[in-house]
């Protein structure tokens, strides 16, 4: 189904596309929960931790993360979840936990990743119809940049545009202005595709810019 949305995508009359990394080019849930997996078995092994006491620390320490730093790139960063949860686990700041356990998810869930089908050719439809390319994406530029290395994006994509940098998350209309200034386009010279209604499909459409959503519910432009 995602396939056929990629290859349905219109490229005709456009100069660039604007396009998400994560659960777009990529299928996100599998690789993040085999990484918690991983973190969560090295919590039991070596600091007797059990999966329920992970599992209740480590929402509540995201759950406030998410709401004290809503719309940064930063509310995504599992250095900082790992940080308060060692905080309040162990009572205090843990900086080699953290960096522990931010290398253990992020290593494990970069050895997962390949592509959607049908993503991979829709890069190669773009670069081959001469047309430019910035992922627009939601999370600091380290791991985005370890992904898109992961992906070998290079070989298609221009530019990236993450939310660290723009200093906001999607959907406001500066991280897209951001992108559209790296491409030197317009408005009604891109498209945006992307997972996500909000961000992605409604960010952008309230620029004016077409936007496709990449789900298997279906298709629309
Ligand atoms: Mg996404």
């Amino acid at each position: 189904m995602v396939k056929q949305i990629f290859e349905n995508i219109e490229l005709k009359d456009l100069k660039g596309i604007l396009i998400d990394l994560d659960d777009t080019l990529y299928p996100y849930p599998p690789n993040h929960h085999r990484s918690m997996d991983v973190c969560i078995k090295k919590c039991e092994r070596d600091y007797n931790i059990t999966r329920e006491q992970f599992d209740t620390c480590f929402k509540s320490v995201r759950e406030k993360i998410h709401i004290e730093l809503f719309g940064q790139a930063a509310s995504h960063s599992r250095l900082l979840y790992f940080q308060r949860f060692s905080e309040k686990y162990f009572g205090h700041t843990l900086p080699a936990f953290a960096l522990e356990m931010e290398e253990l998810y992020w290593s494990e869930f970069l050895s997962g990743m390949e592509f959607y089908p049908g993503a991979e050719d829709f890069l190669k439809r773009v670069k081959m119809a001469g047309i430019k390319s910035c992922i627009v994406t939601d999370l600091t530029a380290q791991i985005q940049f370890r992904k898109w290395q992961k992906l070998d994006l290079g070989r298609y994509i221009d530019f990236m545009v993450n939310s660290e940098e723009a200093g906001i998350e999607k959907p406001d209309a500066c991280i897209f202005e951001l992108a559209l200034s790296k491409l030197g386009l317009k408005t009604g010279e891109v498209a945006m595709v992307g997972d996500n209604e909000e961000k992605d499909i409604k960010g952008a459409e309230a620029m004016g810019i077409k936007a496709y959503l990449i789900q298997d519910t279906g298709f629309r432009s």
